[in-house]
């Protein structure tokens, strides 16, 4: 019930082949310790985070040192937790969460390159063994796409389902389907699945583009079980007087849900067209939502006014992760070349004020 901040990390991608080619420069550098520093034209600003990421970062020290492995077993634990990446199109966001997209013909990508989603779900079912518990994991996949939520796991044509609340839930999506996985192979599947439905189109700026803020939610039961079962087979370990009996441990359910936004963009910018700026609209108008939201969060909660969740499909989805009981990681994604430099500028104004958000879990 404490207080806790969101926590915001940062990750700085590479130039792109075609930036280099063109001659952009770097204006974004990290001076180490979390800090970032902005200098161009008639800019020059530092931002500080919980952790930075520069464009030489692997893979696996995102996961390392951006908290996802704590937060992998807070939700063991029964917490509700959430990360997100955000950031302009093209900045990397899709890149840090699933490693490079890869079509169901081709080949997967090298496990180093693995985001941090196959890299929490090996940790999860790795850490679910060893607790010896009895846990059951499922997962549920959704996209939101031009404010409309669809199932990304049901087989056939998108349909839209109901967004509502209960006092007790909160806002939930109704008869979305959640498919039980025991093993890695069957999550990464699912992933894929789910990923290849959503929705992209190419346009100037990536040419995989989400179209869709995509939730992928793992719900983590774990039915409490006797001290004597579980690992070590037939060893009898009396458990001590104050260790409650088995029918007595209330069970307990954890989620941990990675949120791919769709990114911001400048319908200019991208030659976006007819239904593609009906969909960066709708994009842009939610992301909006989000940033009206988080700006109001980030007040002291005394001064605080009321938080227009309803504003849309994405702020309800997200109520709970940014202002109620979650426990949030939130990963900024910025490209470093001086053609990206408001956009950059907007996305480290928008996760410095992240910062001040603070939830109770
Ligand atoms: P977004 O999801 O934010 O629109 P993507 O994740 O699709 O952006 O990234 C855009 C392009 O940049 C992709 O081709 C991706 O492979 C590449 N990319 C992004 N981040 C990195 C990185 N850290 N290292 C190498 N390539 C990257
Ligand atoms: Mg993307």
């Amino acid at each position: 019930g404490r207080e806790t901040r969101l926590r915001v990390v940062l990750r700085v991608r590479p130039l792109t082949c075609t930036e280099t080619r063109r001659g952009d420069r770097r204006v974004v550098h990290s001076l180490g310790d979390g800090t970032i520093h902005v200098s161009a034209a008639r800019h020059d600003a530092t931002f500080g985070f919980s952790a930075v990421f520069d464009a030489g970062a692997s893979q696996e020290a995102v996961f390392e040192g951006s908290g996802m492995r704590q937060l992998v077993e807070l939700a063991l634990d029964g917490f509700s937790c959430t990360v997100f990446a955000f950031g302009q199109t093209g900045s990397g966001k899709t890149y840090t969460l699933m490693g490079p997209l890869t079509q169901s013909e081709t080949p997967p990508a090298a496990p180093g390159l693995l985001g941090l989603m196959q890299r929490s779900f090996a940790c999860l079912l790795e850490q679910s063994r060893s607790r010896g518990s009895d846990l059951a994991l499922s997962a549920s996949y959704l996209e939101i796409y031009n404010e409309q939520v669809r199932d990304l796991l049901s087989p056939g044509p998108p349909c839209a389902l109901p967004l509502r609340w209960s006092k007790t839930r909160g806002f939930y999506v109704e008869n979305q389907l959640s498919v039980d996985f025991e093993s890695l192979e069957a999550i990464a599947d699912l992933l894929l699945q789910g990923s290849q439905r959503r929705q992209t189109s190419a346009h100037a700026l990536n040419r995989h583009s989400s179209r869709s803020h995509a939730l992928l939610t793992i719900h983590v039961r774990s039915r409490a079980v006797s001290a004597r079962k579980g690992r070590g087979g037939g060893q009898s370990i009396t458990p001590p007087t104050w260790v409650p009996q088995p029918s007595a441990c209330p069970s307990k359910q954890g989620t941990l849900c990675f949120v791919d936004l769709a990114g911001s963009e400048r319908v200019k910018e991208t030659g976006s067209s007819g239904e593609l700026s009906v969909e960066a609209n709708n994009i842009n108008r939610s992301l909006l939502a989000l940033g009206h939201c988080i700006s109001l969060l980030a007040k002291a909660r005394g001064k605080r006014t009321h938080i227009p969740y309803r504003d849309s499909k994405l702020t309800r989805l997200l109520a709970r992760s940014l202002g109620g009981s979650g426990i949030t990681l939130m990963v900024a994604c910025i490209s470093p070349s001086s053609r990206c430099l408001s956009e950059t500028l907007s996305t480290l104004h928008y996760a410095s004020r992240a910062r001040r958000v603070t939830t109770r879990p």
